[in-house]
């Protein structure tokens, strides 16, 4: 068998074949529909008996480079890219669930996720049980007949928990299930849960993937069968990615590995400086050797990503004169960013949960996330220390 490529590698070389004019970087396609030479190719292209582009809700060049890319990275078959990640996470699931089905989520994901599971799922009758970190050994009792799914992220947020991919894998494994891992906060190039057992794995793209906060994109890879299901219902519904960020985000996979190394060492910094700091109440990092799941997170990882989580102490208060002292740090609702950002969970990505199921996923009220960019780490610390003074 032919030895996969390097990661780096693919990351650099995955392209689309040359057209007329040898371009060295793949040029933008930015048509919406293409054209048929005569009544029998068209014929043929729409009964699919030949692997083409017809419209761009459908398929584009500039897309099939970015999800091919992206399939090489995670160890997946096929893919399909999406508008945003949320567009991603949603065309997932109703692609694969009938009205009826039961999914198996852990309780710690993304607030939009969430909101969807709970106010907007429960119209076609699909229903959500949630599982905590700490209880996987449960998880087999939430399983009920109807139960088509198991979906989780890790490491979560904004809380940098990691869940048991291995483990959760087995058990999707031994009841039959789909496993679905939103991988948005490792990135590709830190972990592959297809690996680990996942059927499927969703990324905003719109994180470290483009990492320079320009676009919003999202991609599901993973098993063939699935993504053609998932496919089917996409071409129809239109969540599909446009063909300008599909290059902007293949440009942007070219320098990921370089881009997460140096995220991931600034951010081990950061979580250094705060732990030893007497302002601060706690820290969260997952290469942080007190963090409840280090040896978990280096198994899984490569390295512990760009989200530190801490709180100062005093609680909200405190956490709010940390946010209107800040000077360089952005206070934004991204992450994944060059440039460091600074969020208040509660308030922000999770303020539509109430205050119990924040404290349910271990989300405080003086929660403070940072996604640690790729500005000088003196810089970030300095500006962090200044602001805890
Ligand atoms: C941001 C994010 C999403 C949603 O992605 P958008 O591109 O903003 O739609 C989904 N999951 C996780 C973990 C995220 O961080």
């Amino acid at each position: 068998m032919k030895k996969r490529r390097e990661f780096e590698t693919e990351a650099v070389r995955t392209q689309l074949g040359r057209s007329q004019y040898l371009e060295h970087s793949s040029p933008m396609y930015l048509t919406s529909s293409f054209v048929f030479e005569d009544a029998e190719d068209m014929r043929a292209s729409f009964a699919e008996e030949k692997d083409r582009n017809i419209y761009s809700r459908y398929s584009n060049p500039n897309s099939s480079e970015f999800i091919d890319k992206v399939c090489k990275m995670e160890g997946a078959e096929d893919g399909f890219a999406f508008a945003s990640g949320m567009a991603a996470v949603f065309s997932t699931f109703a692609a694969l669930l009938e009205h009826g089905d039961h999914i198996l989520s852990a309780r710690s994901i993304f607030g939009s996720t969430h909101t969807l599971f709970t106010q907007f799922f429960p119209k076609w009758n699909i229903g959500t049980s949630y599982f905590k970190l700490d209880e996987l050994d449960e998880i087999e009792n939430l399983i009920t007949p109807n139960t088509k799914l198991i979906y989780a992220e890790s490491p979560t947020n904004p809380g940098v928990d990691i869940l048991d991919l291995e483990a959760l894998g087995a058990i999707a494994k031994k009841h039959n299930l789909i496993f679905i891992i939103d991988n948005c906060f490792a990135s590709p190039y830190l972990q592959q849960p297809i690996a680990f057992g996942a059927d499927l794995v969703i990324h905003s793209g719109t994180k470290l993937m483009d990492g320079q906060g320009r676009v919003l994109a999202g991609i599901t890879v993973g098993n063939g069968e699935l993504i053609d299901k998932i496919y089917r219902f996409s071409r129809i519904t239109g969540p599909s990615l446009s063909p300008f960020n599909a290059w902007v985000l293949s440009k942007s996979l070219e320098t990921l590995g370089v881009r997460v190394d140096r995220h991931c060492e600034n951010a081990l910094k950061v979580a250094e400086f705060l732990e030893q700091h007497p302002r601060i109440d706690w820290v969260k990092y997952p290469f942080l050797p007190s963090h409840p799941q280090y040896e978990l997170a280096k198994k899984q990882m490569k390295a512990g990503g760009c989200v530190v989580a801490f709180e100062v102490k005093g609680g909200l208060g405190a956490g709010q004169r940390f946010f209107d002292s800040v000077k360089m740090m952005s206070l934004s609702a991204n992450l994944g960013d060059s440039r460091s950002i600074v969020t208040h969970p509660a308030s922000t990505t999770h303020s539509k949960l109430s205050s119990e199921e924040r404290a349910l996923v271990g989300i405080s009220d003086g929660m403070i996330r940072v996604s640690v960019g790729l500005e000088h780490v003196n810089d970030i610390i300095a500006d962090i220390a200044q602001a805890l003074e």
